[in-house]
């Protein structure tokens, strides 16, 4: 029975200890479970850091007030949102940018004075190497001779040279134009098509030019990748493409077909009126809340206003007879050829 009693205890003894193991090993669990987190901390804590800051650069609240006067300077970054933006905030901040120029340029349009789609394709053919301003101060000239395929195409290549000089490589754009209207009259009866694989395969005629047709004087969508808009999708980090067809259709996904045209002249009028190519305008810019390379830049605010162009500099335009909504904005014609 003694022998049986101290057995037992010493059995009593081990379980208690093996309990107290067990407990202090359970306590032991806890306090690491609770300490893991404490390692997270710094992570969380950075990826606050990181979202609040991207807040900061992306969008502040005040973008759309922006977009009346002046934006507000901002703090520059060294922050490029576009390495953490989804597909969808990519998406919504394009198409934002997009409805604040809505806003800033409503009256935006094709800068080429034209009455017609033959006059528009030879204005865009002219337009290469040289502004819509001086085309525009060359065509009446050219269309006053020349209004129509037939007369253009049975020109004297000589005469078309002296009124095209003033648009510079005139040799060479007489050739186009003339070489144009002789395809429109041959295979089009005269008419310019107003379908993209038919308009590419006119001499002097790309995509750019297509575009820029079949958007303005056919009603068709079409994004008009040119210098500008090269630029400014670049900057807005819409697109890593450098080809002008691959940018075409990186920024196409972006938007629905029907705002192509309107989105090509909100880019384009943007471009030559405050996000230049050497000197952008960043403390006059309304989108600059929305914008990962605002501080390319002027930031500070009364020098940014001073490299304004066109209506928003206080300056005439480009075109020689803009549209009503233009002057109804306080937009200015341009003075003709060798006027100002
Ligand atoms: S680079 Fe400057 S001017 Fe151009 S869009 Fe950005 S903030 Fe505006």
């Amino acid at each position: 029975m003694k022998k049986s009693a101290a057995a037992q205890k010493s059995a009593a003894t081990k379980k208690a200890t093996t309990s107290k193991k067990a407990t202090t090993a359970k306590k032991a669990a806890t306090s690491a479970k609770k300490a893991a987190p404490a390692k997270k901390a710094p992570a969380k804590k950075a990826a606050t850091a990181s979202a609040k800051l991207k807040k900061a650069v992306v969008a502040p609240k005040k973008a759309t007030a922006a977009v009346k006067g002046v934006a507000p300077a901002q703090p520059v970054s060294a922050s490029r949102p576009r390495k953490e933006e989804s597909r969808t905030a990519l998406v919504r901040r394009a198409r934002r940018i997009n409805r604040e120029l809505a806003e800033v340029f409503p009256y935006a349009h094709p800068e080429l004075d034209f009455v017609n789609p033959f006059q528009l394709i030879v204005a865009t053919v002219l337009s290469a190497q040289t502004t819509d301003l001086r085309v525009n101060q060359t065509t009446p000239a050219l269309f006053a001779k020349y209004p129509t395929p037939e007369d253009l195409a049975a020109a004297n290549p000589e005469e078309v040279e002296e009124i095209l000089r003033p648009c510079g490589f005139f040799r060479a754009k007489t050739r186009s134009v003339i070489g144009l209207s002789k395809a429109l009259v041959e295979e089009y009866g005269g008419e310019v098509p107003g379908r993209l694989e038919d308009l590419v395969k006119l001499p002097g005629v790309g995509r750019k030019t297509a575009f820029v047709v079949l958007g303005n004087a056919f009603g068709r969508p079409g994004i008009t990748v040119d210098t500008h808009f090269q630029r400014l999708v670049r900057r807005w980090q819409w697109t890593d493409e450098t080809d002008p067809d691959k940018i075409e259709a990186a920024v196409g996904a972006l938007f629905p077909k029907s705002d192509w045209t309107d989105l090509s002249h909100h880019v384009i009028w943007h471009g030559r009126r405050i996000c230049h190519a050497r000197k952008p305008a960043c403390g006059a810019c309304p989108i600059a809340p929305l914008c990962p390379a605002y501080g390319e830049g002027e930031t500070d605010p009364e020098k940014a206003k001073k490299l304004l162009k066109y209506e928003k500099g206080g300056f005439p335009g480009q075109r020689l007879n803009p549209p009503q909504a233009y002057l109804d904005a306080g937009g200015k014609p341009a003075p003709p050829l060798g006027a100002g």
